[in-house]
């Protein structure tokens, strides 16, 4: 490794903590690649679209595990409806390293936020989706509840490979869609590939509240290509003739965030973006220690202080006033600034409750996985 990529590689890497039993934190994972389950390469910057390359750990998914059927929470009606299944291209937090990744939680000692696990046996994949294709079933996320979807696609290929089976009638009988999630900008691996049936969807938020809380390197370098670019990728996908949704999640609620907020969705609008609905979600925790366990990471802070989070369903939340109040603003400014292009994004919630969803009107049950 020449010593370009030696100093490169120096400056992301973290610095895991110790956990309750004095065992260093990544402690299952040095294990892994110990035992050779893991084995550690790098991803030059190029082939990610970002500023600086990203470790991961390549592995092996058994086939019988590839397609991760949803199971929603049966006690909590704010859940994410049973629409979906997940391509289960990768482990643990994506490589980003936000700063409040709920993979993280999910993941603990056994996933480093740093370090993603992606899997590298890409044909099973093609194999396991041609099969499970040919039955009617719910849309298939790429990776959405487990990686991002295109941050990688430069070294897999899985949707060069797979959104053909997905636009072709013959392999895809039932017109089951692929959901698309990603925070990259790489959708210049897409150009040309058919468009059917494929839902290309960007998380994004205005640049200031990206700043507040996706992945920074050490030196505070963020991770997450800016938000001006992934528009741009976003505009890109819909010349290329993609169906495009936004998420805005999380949203935080800092300083004058009204402003923020219509300033970022009135300029989209005026910049001939079309995105068909627009998930929001606030700021919430599946469990408190969410921050702590990115602090054992080695992962700097969050730039945001959560406030007054409480328990509703299956997430710790901002109080229901204040959650209505912010998706109110924001539907409010959705609505007003595409008004004058006849084609209004749907506005949708995700992971809400009842209680929510009733007291803002919103009968529907859409999200951005359905
Ligand atoms: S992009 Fe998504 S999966 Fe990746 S670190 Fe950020 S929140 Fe986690």
């Amino acid at each position: 490794m020449n010593e370009q990529i030696e100093e490169a590689v120096e400056s992301i890497n973290t610095r895991p903590g110790f956990a309750r039993n004095g065992k260093p934190f990544d402690h299952v994972v040095v294990a892994k690649v110990a035992n050779g389950a893991y084995r550690l390469e790098c991803v030059p910057a190029g082939i990610l679209g970002t500023a600086r390359p990203i470790e991961v750990y390549r592995a092996k998914r058994a086939r019988n595990n590839i397609i991760k059927p949803w199971q929603p929470g049966t006690d909590d009606e704010s859940y994410c409806p049973a629409h979906w299944a997940d391509i289960a291209i990768g482990r643990g937090a994506c490589g980003f390293r936000c700063r409040a990744c709920f993979l993280m939680l999910t993941h603990r000692t056994f996933c480093d936020p740093s370090r993603h696990v992606l899997y590298e046996n890409v044909d099973d994949y093609e194999i396991m989706v041609l099969k499970e294709l040919i039955r009617a079933g719910k849309n298939l996320g790429l990776g959405i509840d487990c990686s991002d979807s295109l941050l990688y696609e430069g070294v897999t290929g899985h949707a060069r490979r797979l959104i053909p089976l997905f636009a072709s009638k013959d392999t895809n009988p039932h017109g089951r869609k692929l959901i698309l999630l990603t925070k990259s900008t790489n959708v210049h691996y897409l150009e040309g590939l058919p468009t059917a049936n494929v839902l290309m969807t960007f998380s994004l938020n205005p640049e200031p509240i990206a700043n507040l809380w996706e992945g920074k390197w050490n030196d505070g370098v963020r991770i997450t290509p800016a938000i001006m670019d992934r528009l741009e990728a976003s505009k890109r996908a819909q010349r290329m003739g993609f169906e495009v949704r936004w998420r805005i999640d999380p949203i935080l609620p800092v300083d004058k965030w009204q402003e923020v907020y219509r300033e970022f969705l009135f300029a989209a609008a005026a910049d001939g973006h079309r995105p068909t609905r627009i998930t929001l979600g606030t700021y919430r925790e599946m469990g408190r220690s969410l921050l702590t366990i990115a602090a054992k990471w080695g992962l700097p802070p969050m730039e945001f202080v959560p406030g007054n989070l409480s328990k509703d369903g299956m997430h710790y939340h901002l109080p229901d006033e204040q959650r209505v109040d912010i998706y109110q603003h924001l539907s409010d400014f959705i609505t007003a600034a595409w008004q004058h292009t006849g084609n209004a994004p749907v506005v949708a919630l995700c992971k809400e409750t009842k209680t929510i969803r009733e007291a803002l009107g919103v009968t529907h049950s859409h999200c951005n996985c359905e």
